[in-house]
């Protein structure tokens, strides 16, 4: 029988890291990633700016970087896609993220020590992809999270709300038409799109404490939540 020393030295892959979410990527994922190992569809972006959860500082702060993430099993279930739930087991054990290999739930130094640093940014992985490449650096001018940040608060505050209002309209509208131009029109699988362009603003801009409501295309802010 294993002493409960012995008990905290090995991963038992039970899964409850795994449940916890995806691992973030970092530039030693990247071959992973390349050679199609760990699929794009299968990623999504915290922008740059994007308000997330910092593991080290605990808290919700704006993401120095891009974060490329795993995404979850399904629209409400943070759980990594990549987790066989019924087998317990990891779906590309082989070629798992360095996340994954080095934590250790009872011990979590090693991945604190690396958690920001060395992040794979979308730049890295669509260097050879300059159409794309392109598309994502005017995504990010038009709908950067610096601006919203600052649209939002002025809202909020009711300085120069109307200029405001106005802008940060502009971009949920051409966030949502610029996902839709990029499948209708280049045929790109709706799969990549949280990638390429992280999620939508639409759905994003409630962390700023913006209520919007949608009529079909037609989308307006009808108060603060
Ligand atoms: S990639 Fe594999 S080891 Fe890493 S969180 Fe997902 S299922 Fe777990």
């Amino acid at each position: 029988m294993e002493d409960s020393a012995t008990q905290k030295i090995q991963c038992r892959r039970c899964g409850t890291c795994c449940a916890k979410g995806g691992p973030a990527l970092h530039r030693a994922d990247r071959e992973a990633v390349d050679s199609g190992k760990i699929p794009l569809k299968c990623l999504f972006t915290i922008r740059q700016s994007e308000p997330a959860y910092d593991n080290i500082r605990r808290a919700i702060a704006p993401a120095a970087s891009d974060i490329i993430k795993i995404k979850g099993a399904a629209e409400n279930d943070a759980t990594c896609i990549f987790l066989d739930q019924e087998r317990v087991g990891c779906g590309i054990y082989e070629a798992r993220p360095v996340e994954c290999r080095v934590l250790t739930c009872w011990d979590t130094r090693a991945i604190m020590a690396m958690y920001d640093q060395e992040r794979l940014t979308r730049a890295d992985l669509l260097a050879r992809l300059p159409g794309l490449n392109d598309l994502v650096t005017e995504h990010q001018e038009r709908c950067g999270y610096e601006q919203v940040a600052q649209w939002a608060e002025r809202i909020k505050q009711g300085q120069d709300k109307e200029p405001a209002v106005e802008a940060l309209l502009h971009a949920i509208r051409y966030d949502q038409s610029l996902r839709q131009v990029a499948i209708e029109r280049t045929h790109l699988d709706p799969r990549l799109l949280e990638f390429l362009f992280g999620r939508a603003l639409s759905i994003t801009i409630r962390m700023y404490g913006i209520k919007l409501a949608k009529k079909g295309d037609q989308v307006t802010i009808v108060g603060m939540l």
